[in-house]
């Protein structure tokens, strides 16, 4: 199977009716349009997710949705903060209303497995509530065969794999907003949308342990950046993606025993 058909935005109404029969498992890409320092581009948390939903679709027959681009408001301690020009952010509410109307149209459509395959931290607990109230939802429909799993990519990381990246010590995957992690998938997966003269290599942003708001700017690094991205590479992007694609892909086929499509 080609990458090309695991994208439903690339179906035919025929092919999409067809392939939903064989129960496959649906992936909603979920991101942001935020800042991502000087190098990346603003739509690096759709970027991304839906690079790797893509490839994780083709190992397991899955569907990929057309990505939720808009997410909820980038904070300073994970996104560098929802000040920065150009990152357009949803309220809570509105983001929540559209992923739940999303998973309720697959459903409708005849789709029972559905992953919320995350790339962007800030929209976490607001996809748990989508999926409760869609849940809920479909519940009161009579349809309790629906089965839904959140994911962020980063969490299936692997100790060794996180060695790899981060040689000299991990910060946190908060602190990693635009720095080795993402700049590294980013030049491996699109390289043409990396200014890689301006990787920056400022040191680690230091918050502290509570939230201040209106935000407290002094904290946070005028690149956006949360912590040193100048040891990304190509090669560590290709090793992530190596390593993340066939456990996510072996985790989801344990959870959906059914959810095979055509592969
Ligand atoms: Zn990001």
């Amino acid at each position: 199977m080609t990458g090309l058909s695991t994208r439903i935005a690339d179906m035919t109404w025929y092919e999409f009716a067809d392939r939903v029969k064989d129960n496959p498992i649906v992936f909603v890409p979920t991101g942001s349009v935020e800042q991502h320092g000087p190098h990346l581009p603003l739509l690096t948390d759709v970027i991304l997710p839906s690079a790797l939903a893509e490839a994780v679709a083709a190992e397991v027959g899955g569907m990929v949705a057309p990505p939720v681009a808009y997410g909820y408001k980038s904070q300073p301690k994970s996104g560098g903060g929802n000040h920065f020009p150009g990152t357009l952010s949803l309220d809570a509410n509105v983001f929540i209303a559209l992923v739940r109307n999303i998973i309720n149209e697959l459903v409708r459509h005849g789709a029972r497995n559905i992953v919320l395959f995350d790339g962007h931290m800030e929209n976490a607990w607001f996809l748990v509530e989508a999926a409760d109230l869609a849940l809920r939802d479909q519940a009161m429909l009579g349809r309790t065969e629906v089965k839904i799993i959140k994911l962020g990519y980063w969490d299936f990381i692997t100790k060794a794999t996180e060695a790899l990246l981060f040689p000299n010590g991990f910060p946190s995957w908060e602190l990693e907003h635009a720095a080795v992690m993402e700049t590294s998938l980013m030049l491996h997966i699109r390289p043409d949308l990396v200014r890689q003269d301006r990787i920056p290599d400022d040191p680690a942003a230091d918050f502290p342990p509570y939230d201040v708001y209106p935000f407290d700017t002094r904290p946070i690094p005028p690149t956006g950046v949360l912590s040193s991205a100048k040891s990304a590479s190509a090669d560590k992007g290709r090793a992530v993606l190596a390593q993340v694609v066939p456990d996510i892909a072996a985790a989801l086929s344990r959870e959906f025993p059914s959810g095979r499509g055509h592969s």
